[in-house]
């Protein structure tokens, strides 16, 4: 049986001090919960990830980076590679986030690599895809989210499918206060599950987690949450405060 998942997903946000204590509310928050329906994870940045390694109970809250190299090691200044993330405790990353593909020039080539690495290195991992605006008004959508999918996974293994999480992301709904509505995103996770099915047979299809991604908060969570196919959610700029995310958490 798949898991549902909320991660958060806080990007270039908070200090370390600041990222300590909205961890430490989350978990406390977490471990409260007596009736949990998904597993929580918190994605941070780099700087962050062993000081909120060591402010949270892992077993409770996993724990992503939001990036990793596409190197293992060597001469790349300023790049943090997945056995370095993994050594800090974090048992996720975030790949393939749309402001990566799209300010950083993350091609699905590198993207592959990077999900390679990451695999090997011991993290699961959080693969984005989605289309933007311009991709859903001339109908092309489902080809560039098949895309995505197929030419940086579908060289995996059934097995490593186990350790992918995917996540539904359209471009027109991170940030902008527009959710895909939930039927919207519901015919893409069910879509998205049939391209699995076709490539890994039914049973990977019906075990990979599909999470919704966009605008996302705790007054449309239930509705998105209740579809077949839409297993929780990575979570932006609701991520950021924990009372907003803990809404979310408990909206199955
Ligand atoms: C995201 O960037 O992954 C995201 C879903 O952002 P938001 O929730 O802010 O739309």
């Amino acid at each position: 049986m798949r898991k549902n998942i909320v991660a958060g997903n806080w990007k270039m946000n908070t200090t370390v001090p600041e990222g300590v204590e909205l961890a430490k509310a989350v978990c406390e928050a977490v471990c409260k919960e007596q009736n949990l329906k998904c597993d929580v994870v918190v994605g941070v940045p780099f700087t962050h990830l062993c000081a909120v390694r060591q402010a949270i109970d892992i077993n409770k809250v996993g724990l992503a980076a939001e990036n990793c190299a596409d190197h293992v090691s060597g001469a790349y200044t300023g790049e943090v590679s997945a056995p370095m993330v993994a050594s800090t405790g974090a048992n996720y990353v975030i790949l393939g986030h749309s402001e990566r593909r799209e300010y950083y020039h993350e091609t699905a080539e590198i993207l592959k690599t990077k999900v390679d690495l990451a695999l090997e290195a011991g993290l699961k991992v959080i693969f984005c895809c989605g289309e933007s605006l311009e991709q859903r008004e001339n109908g092309s959508f489902k080809q560039v989210i098949e895309d995505e999918l197929k030419d940086s996974l579908f060289h995996l293994s059934a097995e490593q499918m186990a350790n992918i999480v995917i996540a539904y992301e359209p471009i027109w709904a991170i940030g902008t206060g527009k959710t895909a509505t939930a039927d919207q995103a519901q015919e893409i996770h069910a879509f998205i599950r049939s391209i699995l099915a076709d490539k890994y047979g039914k049973q990977v299809a019906d075990d990979t987690t599909i999470l919704y991604g966009g605008s996302c908060k705790p007054s449309n969570a239930p509705e998105l949450f209740a579809k077949a196919d839409i297993d929780g959610g990575l979570i932006g700029g609701a991520s950021l405060k924990a009372a907003d995310f803990m809404g979310i958490v408990t909206a199955f």
